[in-house]
């Protein structure tokens, strides 16, 4: 759905090439990949579709949960904590259906898209019907996703995510009912049934330490290892998991992940927030990924995890928008540089380019997609074009277009957004469903009602 049998033409205005910014860049882009790089076209050649602006490779959203954009500023009244706010997000996934959710996805990955999300990471429990029950088509919740992205023109990849408990030892709460298979043999019979398309992909979660058994841990590895599939996993995002896991386990969900073959190089820990430095060692040594999402980490009051110390040990950074509180992939690019800033009092954790490299090549990577996140032949035409005539991108040079990109632009400086080849935004608008604002709209009022 996202290729096009047909061959075309690029010219960039300016190009981000993993490393530096290059003026006038031809690419030639034939059945959905770049086929041809040329840096030397100071114009465009004829017939050629002109981006103009500073061309990314496409961001890749590596942490998602669609259904949490109804719950966008309604949450940011009064005050509480992370389980207080977990409340409010149950009543809505109570709410849930194969075809809300649906509606719902489909204005969220359209508002992805304008936001120049090519890609995005679905952390995906809702799947039965409340109570628990199975749908008819047991995977009817994460198929109505997987329609959702092909209808809003970006790639997913499905991390079907096990989750069977409340706590250690403790059953699911009434809410919790429609996340849980029963067993983790159940989730991974389930799971199966899943198949990867041509903007599909489909891998493996686990919901945290909390959520799955030990003795289940490693069910759910073995079923991402035998695909060769991404594995994520919620990582110690709040101490009181910690201290959970401490009293059930004797240590902490690092070391209990690692003892059970969750961690490795194909596995992703999100959040990894409140780490000891034997956890940062064991998952930089195992090259285990760091997905942050600091605006939702800063809206959840849940702290400022070690990325850079992470980042030395080994384990490679990608960024998610988590529970939509804005998504803006450069927003989250740019918070992980100022956090760093406001903890330490210094500057200059990571340069532009290398937080770029994390909303592209290195998001991609913990999804699964190999061959997405670079501009160079061979890679999978996935662009995201930045205004750099706006009011908040004006002036500067345009060799300096990576700092512009992550340290002025906001997601409303997207222009251009194209996925296999084909254009899915185009100065500013979705070319596939034109009025977005209108669809989140109707959806998140569905599931007030
Ligand atoms: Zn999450």
């Amino acid at each position: 759905m996202t290729q096009t049998p047909t061959r075309t033409t690029y010219w960039l205005e300016h190009a981000w090439l993993s490393t530096h910014v290059e003026p006038g860049v031809t690419v030639e882009v034939g059945d959905g990949r770049i086929t041809a790089v040329r840096d030397d076209t100071p114009a465009p050649p004829p017939g050629a579709e002109i981006l103009r602006g500073l061309t990314l490779p496409g961001l890749a959203n590596a942490h998602s949960h669609a259904f949490h954009r109804a719950l966008r500023s309604t949450v940011q009244v009064g005050s509480g904590t992370f389980w207080t706010w977990r409340e409010v997000m149950y009543s809505v996934a109570e709410r849930l259906t194969p075809e809300t959710y649906h509606e719902l996805a489909r204005a969220v990955y359209a508002e992805m898209a304008l936001a120049g999300v090519t890609c995005v990471g679905e952390f995906h429990y809702v799947h039965h019907a409340p109570g628990g029950a199975p749908y008819a088509d047991p995977n009817a919740m994460g198929e109505a996703l997987i329609a959702a992205a092909a209808e809003a023109g970006i790639r997913i990849t499905l991390l079907d995510t096990c989750y069977l408990s409340s706590g250690f030892g403790q059953p699911p709460t009434r809410h919790q009912l429609r996340f849980s298979d029963r067993t983790a043999e159940a989730w991974a019979e389930r799971s199966a049934l899943l198949k990867d398309r041509d903007h599909t992909r489909i891998g493996a979660a686990v919901h945290s330490v909390r959520a799955v058994p030990a003795d289940q841990l490693g069910t759910v590895a073995r079923w991402a290892e035998q695909r060769r599939a991404p594995l994520h996993v919620h990582l110690s995002e709040q101490t009181a998991e910690n201290d959970a896991c401490r009293e059930a386990h004797g240590c902490t969900p690092a070391r209990l992940l690692a003892d059970h073959g969750v961690l490795g190089p194909r596995t992703t820990g999100v959040h990894n927030t409140h780490l000891t430095d034997e956890d940062i060692a064991l998952i930089g040594r195992g090259s285990t990924g760091t997905c942050m999402c600091p605006t939702t980490e800063r809206d959840l009051a849940d702290g400022i995890g070690p990325a850079t110390a992470l980042q030395r040990a080994g384990s490679p950074l990608s960024l998610g928008s988590d529970s939509h509180a804005v998504i803006d992939l450069l927003a989250e690019a740019r918070a992980m540089e100022l956090n760093e800033r406001l903890r330490t009092r210094t500057r200059g954790h990571w340069t532009a380019a290398a937080l770029l490299r994390a909303a592209t090549v290195d998001g991609h990577a913990a999804l699964g997609w190999d061959d997405a996140g670079t501009i160079e032949p061979g890679a999978l035409a996935d662009l995201t074009t930045i205004a750099l005539d706006s009011v908040r991108t004006a002036g500067p040079v345009p060799r300096l277009g990576a700092e512009t990109a992550v340290f002025a632009a906001t997601a409303a400086d997207v222009r251009h957004t194209v996925v296999g080849g084909r254009h899915i935004v185009r100065d500013g608008v979705h070319t596939l469903l034109p009025e977005v604002p209108k669809a989140l709209a109707r959806a998140v009022e569905a599931l007030r009602a």
